[in-house]
């Protein structure tokens, strides 16, 4: 439920109705607008006399919220949520291009990828050192000495660094070499690793789980945000559809319906959610076009040698073209890039 404070209401007013709602056992969540304060109320499963509440001096109504995510809400919270990174800020006009291999597989590798992507304007690097694979058999990823290798580059190409974190107990370790943690498609409702990055205190990039609902996603956000942290960075990277020919299928509607449903900056995989390089970019101004806050793509120094996603990784000069024809549709919605 939410509390709309009537115009005008005094700091006094705001603080008895903020003290009332702790009194119930809720907990209250403050959202200072221009014109008014609205109070989200966190219940604890138990009812709410709302005409008490309505009551109290200084209330104009109280809403209810009917969805079941609460904090992730616009209606709780109508601004954008701006999650800095180093000092660039995710949500805002200016769009994030997170990039670089699927997986860091050696110190020269990783050392190429950033150069490319920092020369063809890109702001956030990529790079797995716990891979997530379908078979055990696979690449499994290079582990803590690939976070070593991620930290060196970050240091010396000056690239903030995005990897993903498996494992609850790792995040602390996980956290002192990156600047995003990454939950990956495979752990969206891993609860524990959920509770542990929100505790972590460090922007996470949650990524859609390949066969979760936009309600899910945000329900997985939910349980970040009751951690107190709301530096979080929604993903959309396909969908389970029963087409084979690519291997997911982008939800493109997922883009503008989380924009309205949240106040989390939205990003697009176009890499995974296609599964193809040579659709990367068409679907990458599409993401654009449909007002997502940045993108998060697959771009390896010498894609036919990648040990994981070559396919849908781009050749270096494409990635700088990608970059290039997309300022003209970030204009276009408005956005810099
Ligand atoms: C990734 O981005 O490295 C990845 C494994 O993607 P996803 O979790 O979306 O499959
Ligand atoms: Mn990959």
């Amino acid at each position: 439920m939410m509390i709309v404070m009537k115009r005008g209401a005094t700091t006094a007013q705001v603080a008895n109705v903020t003290a009332r709602i702790e009194e119930m056992g809720c907990q209250a969540h403050l959202s200072q607008g221009e014109e008014r304060t609205i109070i989200g109320i966190i219940g604890n499963g138990r009812p709410i006399d709302r005409e008490k509440l309505e009551q109290m001096d200084g209330v104009e109504r109280t809403v209810p919220i009917l969805k079941p995510f609460k904090r992730a809400s616009r209606e709780f919270h109508p601004q954008d949520t701006l999650v800095s990174v180093n000092g660039s800020v995710i949500g805002g006009n200016k769009l994030v291009v997170m990039a670089g291999p699927c997986a860091v597989e050696s110190r020269e590798q990783m050392l190429e990828a950033a150069r490319v992507v920092k020369e063809a304007g890109g702001t956030i690097l990529r790079g797995g050192a716990f891979k997530p694979r379908t078979s055990p058999y696979s690449f499994q990823g290079l582990g803590v000495e690939g976070l070593r290798i991620l930290g060196q580059v970050r240091a010396e190409v000056g690239l903030p660094v995005v990897t993903e974190v498996m494992d609850p107990e790792l995040v602390p370790l996980v956290s002192t070499y990156a600047d995003v943690l990454q939950i990956g498609a495979r752990n969206m409702q891993n609860f524990a690793l959920l509770h542990a990055v929100g505790e972590a205190q460090r922007p996470v990039l949650l990524k859609r789980g390949m066969m979760s609902t936009i309600e899910e996603l945000l329900m997985a956000a939910e349980y970040i945000l009751s951690h107190g942290n709301d530096r979080i960075i929604l993903c959309e990277r396909g969908i389970r559809t029963f087409e084979t020919y690519t291997r997911n299928t982008i939800d493109i509607n997922a883009v503008p319906a989380l924009k309205q449903l949240t106040h989390l900056p939205v990003i697009v995989d176009p890499s995974h959610g296609t599964g193809r390089r040579e659709l990367v970019e068409p679907v990458s101004r599409a993401a654009v076009a449909a007002g997502a806050d940045g993108l998060i793509i697959e771009v390896h120094p010498h894609p036919e040698e990648a040990l994981s996603d070559g396919a849908q990784s781009l050749w270096p000069e494409q990635f700088a073209t990608l970059m290039h024809g997309l300022r003209t549709i970030a204009a276009a919605v408005g956005r810099k890039l």
